[in-house]
């Protein structure tokens, strides 16, 4: 789908893979003005595809996109288009408890642009792949570290919306601790340096008895919406969820630290580094809060239990 600054997209055509044509000096290519969003497509035994909760992340990339002065789809042109994608890729949809299909909505400045500016057209296109588990280590513990020197958002800039040159900002640590064997970096808040952010790809959550802290929406996190529906099921399953600042230091008597994310769905954390410190939790295998979540949500995502909170949408 294209569409000029100002304008509105027309609906889009299905298109073989390959690669796209950008000229040299495109907004996206020289001025980062790109947005991205990530869902999946689960299997259903009775063979029918499940998505989750898609709505959540058109509404996401049409936030970002007023953030970084470019024009989006509306939510149901999001919506049609993730579905029409999936259903023409359907065979590539894995069978149940196999993975499933990794669905990258993309929205860029494809117009040339010279001086800084917005880009006059943008590019909406949508891609999928089949995918297992994030993590190397499947749904095993993962081990993060702290980082101390580099963030991956300022107060006022553009950590809260899905935009590209987010990612790039976090490539440098991420790469360092993997080389060092971590399995990715957790940040700390750029102004005081003590509170959590969240992970290259993910939001955390810190449990402690009956309570699960998870730091606050305050333009420097990403809103997952897996963290979203995680904070919802975890209420409704007893448990007091408070979202605010989570002084890192909490982690050293936390029980169970874990992640949420699309890519990661609820990963639970082995060990964390914190100024040379290794704080560990559980011994091999998932903190039961975190399993209790995995479980329900997973269920849930994968059609397995009933979904009273109406979040998936059904395709056939
Ligand atoms: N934080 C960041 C930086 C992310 O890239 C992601 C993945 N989209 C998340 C958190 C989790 O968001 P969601 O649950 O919507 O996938």
């Amino acid at each position: 789908m294209k569409c000029s600054q100002g304008g509105n997209f027309s609906n889009g055509e299905l298109q073989r893979f390959g690669n796209i044509e950008l000229n040299p000096s495109a907004g996206v290519l020289n001025y980062g003005q790109g947005l991205f969003e990530g869902l999946k497509a689960y299997r259903k035994e009775d063979g029918n595809i499940l998505l989750f909760r898609p709505e959540e992340n058109a509404l996401r990339m049409r936030q970002g996109a007023e953030r970084m002065c470019m024009p989006a789809p509306t939510v149901d042109q999001f919506v049609e288009a993730v579905k029409e994608t999936v259903l023409a890729n359907k065979r590539w949809v894995p069978p149940p408890g196999k993975g499933s299909l990794y669905i990258r909505p993309l929205l860029m400045g494809s117009g040339a642009v010279l001086g800084l500016a917005p880009a006059p057209e943008y590019t909406f296109l949508i891609y999928v792949s089949p995918v297992g588990n994030y993590f190397k280590e499947g749904v095993a513990p993962i081990n993060l570290i702290v980082e101390h020197e580099l963030h991956r958002a300022t107060p006022g800039g553009t950590g809260g919306v899905k935009t590209i040159g987010n990612y790039a900002a976090v490539l440098k640590a991420q790469s360092a601790a993997k080389a060092k064997g971590y399995s990715d970096v957790l940040y700390l808040d750029c102004v005081h340096k003590k509170y959590l952010e969240e992970v290259s790809s993910c939001n955390i959550f810190v449990v402690k008895g009956n309570v699960i802290s998870t730091p606050a929406i305050k333009g420097t996190i990403l809103p997952g919406i897996t963290r979203k529906s995680i904070i919802d099921v975890a209420r409704s399953q007893g448990f007091q969820v408070e979202e605010r600042f989570v002084p890192v230091d909490e982690l050293l008597d936390a029980d169970e630290v874990f992640c949420t994310g699309t890519a990661v769905v609820v990963s639970p954390v082995g060990s964390i580094t914190y100024k040379g410190k290794r704080v560990s939790y559980g011994v091999d295998g998932f903190g039961a809060v975190a399993q209790q979540l995995y479980s329900v949500l997973t269920r849930l995502q994968m059609g397995l239990i009933d979904d009273k909170m109406n979040w998936t949408v059904e395709l056939s």
